[in-house]
């Protein structure tokens, strides 16, 4: 609820939707929000705003939150309310149950990206310490994790290189895989203001999205490339760097590793790479893409900037890597105005994987095999911890309903909506014995849950999130939780019951104890996030300030490693039955799957998913905008109305997300990323007819 008035109280926090991480100071009238002011001093926004942040916060006083317990035996009955007590007990006695029957490697979790660095880190520690496995993910599987891996493996971090600020200084911008005026747009804005100030644009996306033509900006490169070939792309890239003698060689011989560079090189020259060879896949004209390396190279700071165009493709990491090694080979990391910058999709989505929620990582990217880490870890929280990296979200489902995987704790995540291949996960669900919801809303995965503890909304929680530029920003209470329980307190009572102790009693002293684990974040507290205002990782002895840039004059690695990325065609093909190219994406008012901003007014702004399809495919299949058509693939058919629109390219078509009656996912693949099975999202083989139903 909503009451406008004039404020008696405020208080600094942070937006929960983008990775942006907008500050806003909440002004308040006794326990009601008034309005959301963006906050002129948070440094990642300066005091501006988009219009989810702003105005989007009703969803935590909707008449939908659940704020008591329920439990259920079977996922047929009705649900039942319950005390704090009965559910959390119901909920131990039935992971012990699940235990006992199958064996310690059938209970997991997956932790949120919505929640905070507290909370996640309670999660993934009650996973380690009181089921004793590794079988802890975070829904960054289904977003970042090649970039996780990517940058790790090339720069040796797992994160952007670069602070927001740093666009200011950059000559040359390429947005790849990223629509930033929709996903990103306070953040948008500022490249915006840097690209009027004279800064060359090149895009290269597969959709004409706003950033390529907009007020006093036009790109001068628009790499209109088909779905699925970015790594195509980023080699051909690459190749004109290499041939045309554009490599700056000192900082390769100062910096990176020079016996795989010249590996690299020689492969990267091969004709295969060439950008008339790579055009055959990417569908771009070879003059324009050698033109456009010819500016990235050789027009001064050349900052990329992707997103999850780049991520969820069966070559997610490779894309990263190629990336890295374009910015490598052309000296593009480690100063102002240059570097390789994901652009987060959800608020902590950095901060849930710093946590240690991958299956195979501890706080601060340490693998469980390092007995060193495990050691100071173990000492601390006075259990031993598994050596081998547990399952990972795709593979919990697979073996729930093959073998022998039957219970899951879910934080804040509604994986039977946002997940590809629903059919496929939701069998997944069906098949376990205990799934415990923590969650704000009963969404669609809470259909196959038997407890559902009530989480608890941003306003309603004192934390942190890091935002994509590594950025850890407070967030502050402003209302008691509607549940009577804060979320990291559920956790730790569930672990409690689990028969695990952790004592706490403030977040301020989870922070303590990661800043205790985590040589990047030994510096954080929260007395110095209230003296800094904000403070980017790593911070520690070394950056008692936090640290804006990374790998200024080393990369975090040592030398930069070039990796050889050769390009490899999805296997999801497209052919006679299923002629065209599905590619998906967000929409400026709209949140992923919608749970929060459909529940505020914002749904009047997008309120359906719509097909855009080039005018082309649209006369040959007799559509025009507004027709209801039914788009199928081989995961299955859903239906929505048709928008004939020149944004696309003939051949592919786009859809958002946003909305559960859509269910954009229904159609989507199971093909993943070759290296962290972050789904294939953005390729899906389909064919568009109209129809009269839904
Ligand atoms: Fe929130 Fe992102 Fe909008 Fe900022 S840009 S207000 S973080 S949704």
């Amino acid at each position: 609820v909503i009451q406008m008035g004039q404020p008696e109280h405020s208080k600094i926090t942070t937006c929960a939707y983008c990775g942006v991480g907008c500050s806003f100071k909440a002004e308040m009238q006794g326990d009601k929000i008034v309005r959301m002011v963006p906050y002129k001093d948070g440094k990642a926004n300066e005091g501006h705003s988009c219009v989810k942040g702003r105005f989007a916060y009703g969803y935590a006083t909707h008449k939908d939150r659940i704020t008591k317990p329920m439990i259920r035996a079977k996922i047929t009955d009705p649900w039942r309310e319950v005390s704090w007590e009965e559910a959390i007990g119901h909920a131990a006695s039935e992971f012990r149950r699940v235990e006992a029957q199958y064996g310690r490697e059938s209970l997991g979790a997956i932790t949120s990206s919505r929640c905070t660095n507290e909370e996640v880190f309670l999660v993934q520690k009650l996973v380690r310490a009181a089921f004793r496995n590794n079988n802890v993910d975070t829904c960054a599987r289904v977003c970042h994790s090649p970039t996780g891996y990517g940058l790790k493996t090339t720069l040796g971090t797992s994160a952007g290189t670069q602070d927001f600020k740093s666009v200011e200084k950059a000559d040359v911008i390429l947005v790849i895989g990223a629509n930033p005026t929709d996903g990103h747009p306070v953040f948008a804005s500022r490249m915006k203001k840097r690209l009027r100030a004279g800064a060359k644009l090149i895009v290269a996306d597969p959709r004409r999205i706003d950033i390529v033509k907009s007020p006093h900006i036009k790109a001068e490169h628009h790499l209109q490339l088909k779905p699925g070939t970015n790594v195509a792309l980023v080699n051909a890239l690459a190749h004109v760097v290499v041939t045309e003698g554009l490599i700056d060689e000192a900082y390769v011989r100062e910096r990176c590793d020079l016996a795989d560079f010249e590996i690299w090189a020689r492969f990267i020259a091969q004709e295969v790479n060439s950008p008339e060879a790579s055009a055959e896949f990417t569908g771009v004209p070879a003059d324009e893409v050698r033109a456009a390396a010819r500016l990235y190279a050789t027009g001064g700071n050349g900052a990329i900037f992707y997103g999850l165009g780049v991520t969820e493709h069966s070559q997610g990491s490779t894309t990263v890597m190629a990336m890295a090694n374009l910015a490598m080979a052309t000296g593009n990391i480690g100063r102002e105005g240059v570097g390789i910058n994901p652009l987060r999709g959800q608020n902590n989505v950095q901060g849930a994987c710093d946590m240690g929620s991958f299956p195979h990582e501890l706080t601060g990217y340490r693998h469980v095999s390092d007995e060193g880490t495990r050691q100071i870890f173990e000492t601390l929280w006075g259990v031993s911890l598994d050596m081998e990296p547990g399952l990972r979200i795709p593979n919990m489902l697979d073996e729930a309903v093959g073998g022998t995987f039957k219970g899951l704790y879910i934080q804040g995540e509604d994986i039977a909506q946002s997940d590809p291949n629903t059919q496929h996960v939701t069998a997944g669900l069906a098949a376990m014995e205990c799934v415990v919801i923590q969650d704000i809303f009963l969404n669609e995965t809470a259909k196959y849950a038997h407890v559902f503890l009530p989480g608890s909304s941003f306003l309603e929680k004192d934390g942190t999130f890091t935002n994509a530029e590594r950025r850890i920003n407070r967030v502050r209470k402003v209302m008691e939780p509607l549940s009577g329980k804060a979320e990291w307190q559920v956790t730790i009572d569930l672990a409690r019951a689990l028969g695990y102790e952790m004592p706490y009693s403030h977040p301020a002293e989870i922070m303590d104890e990661i800043a205790l684990l985590t040589p990047s974040f030994a510096g954080v507290s929260y007395a110095t996030l209230d003296k800094l205002g904000s403070v980017q990782w790593p911070c520690n002895d070394k950056a008692p300030f936090g640290t804006p840039l990374m790998h200024v004059d080393h990369f975090v690695r040592g030398k930069g490693r070039f990796m050889l990325t050769e390009f490899v065609p999805t296997e999801e093909r497209t052919g006679a039955r299923f002629p065209l190219i599905l590619t998906t994406g967000r929409i400026l008012s709209q949140y992923n799957v919608g749970a929060q901003t459909r529940r505020t007014a914002n749904s009047t702004w997008h309120d359906e998913d719509v097909l855009e399809i080039h005018p082309f495919d649209a006369e040959n299949r007799g559509i025009k905008s507004g027709d209801l058509v039914a788009l199928a693939s081989r995961s299955g058919d859903i239906s929505l109305k048709a928008e004939v629109s020149e944004r696309m390219q003939p051949g592919v078509v786009y859809t958002t997300f946003h909305h559960a009656e859509t269910g954009a996912n229904v159609i989507t693949t199971d093909y993943s990323d070759w290296a962290t099975n972050c789904p294939e999202y953005k390729v899906t083989a389909v064919e568009v007819r109209r129809t009269n139903y839904y």
